[in-house]
């Protein structure tokens, strides 16, 4: 009795008509197709992009060379090094980001104790020559200073949950 039923079925092509159904259904639901790079989805002040070394509006930098950051991160990807300057203060004099290792966790942005090393919205980058996926310190703090304005509305904005 099942065969003649399912034989039956399978003549009024039953299944093929509840498939253009749910196609004809979606051919009328919106799209959720973004025309990248024309169009772009909102970003969180959160977003984890491109790092970044901040500075103090005084033009020092902020980074006391407490090498938390490079104890940190999972992906050894931070190298560096310090010295106590003239004044007795302690400085890096290498910070070195590279960027084929680092995972994008922003677990050196939260291990920071003076807000320097912050990751940007910036995620669009590209690398033609080999090395140029190593950072260093003059570039991490070239970015801070074009970005700094929006480094810091975004860190205002969140910092009610941090
Ligand atoms: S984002 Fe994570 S992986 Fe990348 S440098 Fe920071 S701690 Fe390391
Ligand atoms: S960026 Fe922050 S955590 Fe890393 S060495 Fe400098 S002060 Fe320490």
């Amino acid at each position: 009795m099942n065969r003649i039923a399912t034989y039956l079925k399978s003549l009024m092509l039953l299944e093929l008509l509840a498939g253009m159904r749910l196609t004809l259904g979606y051919m009328f639901a919106p799209t959720y197709t973004v025309n990248y790079p024309f169009e772009k989805f909102p970003q969180s002040p959160r977003f984890r992009g491109l790092h970044a070394l901040r500075r103090y509006p005084n033009g020092e930098e902020r980074c006391i060379a407490c090498k938390l950051c490079e104890a940190v991160c999972p992906a050894l990807a931070i190298t560096i090094d310090s010295e106590p300057r003239a004044d007795g203060s302690r400085r890096t004099t290498r910070y070195d980001i590279d960027l084929f290792k680092c995972i994008y966790c922003g677990f050196c942005e939260e291990s920071c104790p003076v807000d320097s090393i912050v990751e940007t919205h910036i995620h669009e980058y590209h690398f033609e020559k080999r090395g140029e996926n190593i950072v260093s310190k003059q570039q991490l703090l070239a970015i801070g200073d074009r970005f700094e304005d929006e480094i810091a509305q975004r860190r205002a904005a969140d910092a009610a949950y941090r």
